[in-house]
């Protein structure tokens, strides 16, 4: 379980108190640093010291008025050092160098299928991120973590992909392990829908602490927001809606083996079936509904529909403020979202339903790899990534 809160919930010492605060990116002086700490200045200047040192923070930037004089303000330092984000989807990979607020340095993509297995796929990446790290003028020695997104179940805590339906060759394969051989930093993995509830939710509900982002695409997934914590489950499937029954259809078969799952019916692939020779792909049915076609539009309604089937039940269980509806089909627009809403305000209860607001991703396709910097970022700045980097500062120059 990750605390996506920028604070972080978990203890903490000296140093990292006084950088998890700078983390917001707001300039404080020593004075300020203490009282919000309640350590001693001269504590404080000693931290500011180590921290300064890593790379993490530096003196502000001298505002003008000050007439020049060296800032005795500190601040973050979002640039001095990168993570890379790396987003595998179905059918493309994207990758990004990112600073420590998330923000890309230089991206690349390529459309490489992940049937193409893990080692053509992870071999691009490698390649890539090398290449990316020289545009954008940085060493490995800049790099901190690597944060991955991948297009089916994940263990966390391993990293390996766990029976992943879409994902040939890639079952319980080591993806930390073959990227380290390369870049000697923590790598992150999750699934792609888990990282992109952490992108959105930065970037459009950073104050929400219940969020459900619902992905709908080749296949159905939900990332899964709840008391500010991004939750995996006990096996990291938390969010699986896509087997869910649908009540309306007991006959529809699903490859997973049963009848009437959500994703046999309201999945872009499913959609495309329904409207047979004049929508071969998903794109073709978003194309469709975008154009006003009338029974595209009535199969992505009905899609919506199913899905609000599913998300009531999901909001009787976490009581969520805000479900965000993204991935492909997402971009049929708001038939989808009405389909959706017209259930769920039907079926919950008025109580959960009074301040829900239900909506499409704002974040869009950069929400996977802004997800996956996060991932990175929120690991690698947590409080006891910075103390054990002190720790090693400290053991070097006293070796
Ligand atoms: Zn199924």
């Amino acid at each position: 379980m990750v605390d996506i809160s920028p604070g972080g919930a978990l203890g903490s010492s000296a140093t990292s108190d006084i950088f998890q605060i700078l983390r917001d990116g707001r300039p404080r002086t020593r004075t300020e640093l203490a009282t919000l700490t309640g350590l001693a200045r001269s504590t404080v200047a000693l931290r500011i010291d180590s921290l300064t040192k890593l790379g993490l923070i530096g003196p502000a930037e001298t505002a003008p008025s000050t007439g020049g004089r060296p800032s005795s303000q500190f601040a973050l330092r979002a640039g001095n050092k990168v993570v890379l984000a790396v987003d595998i989807g179905a059918t493309h990979v994207r990758i990004a160098v990112s600073d420590l607020t998330g923000r890309p340095l230089s991206e690349d993509e390529a459309a490489i299928a992940v049937t193409e297995g893990p080692e053509a796929v992870l071999s691009w990446v490698i390649e890539a991120s090398d290449s990316l790290l020289t545009t954008a003028g940085r060493s490995h020695g800049d790099l901190l973590a690597i944060g991955v997104g991948l297009p089916g179940p994940v263990e966390h805590s391993s990293g390996r992909p766990i029976n992943p339906p879409i994902m040939p060759g890639w079952d319980n394969f080591d993806v930390p392990a073959w990227l380290q051989a390369h870049f000697a930093v923590p790598v992150l993995v999750d699934n792609d829908v888990n990282i992109m509830a952490l992108g959105e939710r930065e970037v459009a509900w950073p104050q929400v602490g219940h969020l459900i982002f619902v992905k709908v695409a080749t296949g159905i997934g939900a990332g899964v927001i709840s008391g500010g914590m991004l939750q995996r489950g006990a096996q990291g499937v938390a969010g699986d809606l896509g087997h869910v029954r649908v009540s309306r259809d007991n006959e529809t078969l699903c490859h997973c083996g049963n009848t009437g799952c959500l994703e046999a019916l309201a999945s872009g692939p499913a959609l495309a079936k329904t409207l047979g020779a004049d929508a071969p792909s998903s794109q073709d049915v978003v194309d469709l509904v975008r154009s006003g076609n009338l029974d595209a539009i009535q199969a992505v309604r009905q899609a919506g529909r199913d899905l609000g089937e599913v998300l009531t039940a999901c909001i009787s269980l976490i009581n969520p403020s805000v479900i965000v509806v993204g991935g492909a089909m997402a971009q049929a627009g708001e038939h989808l979202i009405a389909g959706v809403r017209e259930v769920v305000y039907a079926r919950s209860m008025p109580l959960a339903t009074q301040h829900l607001q239900i909506t499409q991703s704002s974040v869009g396709a950069n929400a996977a790899v802004l997800g996956a910097s996060l991932l990175a970022i929120h690991h690698v700045l947590s409080p006891e990534s910075v103390e054990a980097m002190v720790v090693d500062l400290a053991d070097a120059t006293t070796r």
